[in-house]
């Protein structure tokens, strides 16, 4: 199973690619950083093997 993640391109902090799907729409978890992260934002490639995938990421 692939980890797939997001970084942000603002700080560069990495948020996960299930957090992003389940808000859809989330700040930057980034200390002092206001960048708004979409789960769109995730190249089609990635995400597109996440959705497929998406059970196996569930704990
Ligand atoms: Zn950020």
């Amino acid at each position: 199973m692939r980890i797939i993640t997001y970084t942000c391109p603002a700080c560069g902090t990495v948020v996960a690619a299930n957090e992003l799907e389940a808000e859809r729409v989330m700040k930057c978890p980034g200390l002092s950083c206001e960048r708004v992260l979409r789960f769109a934002n995730i190249p089609d490639e990635p995400r597109e093997y996440f959705l497929e995938n998406k059970g196996e990421y569930q704990i």
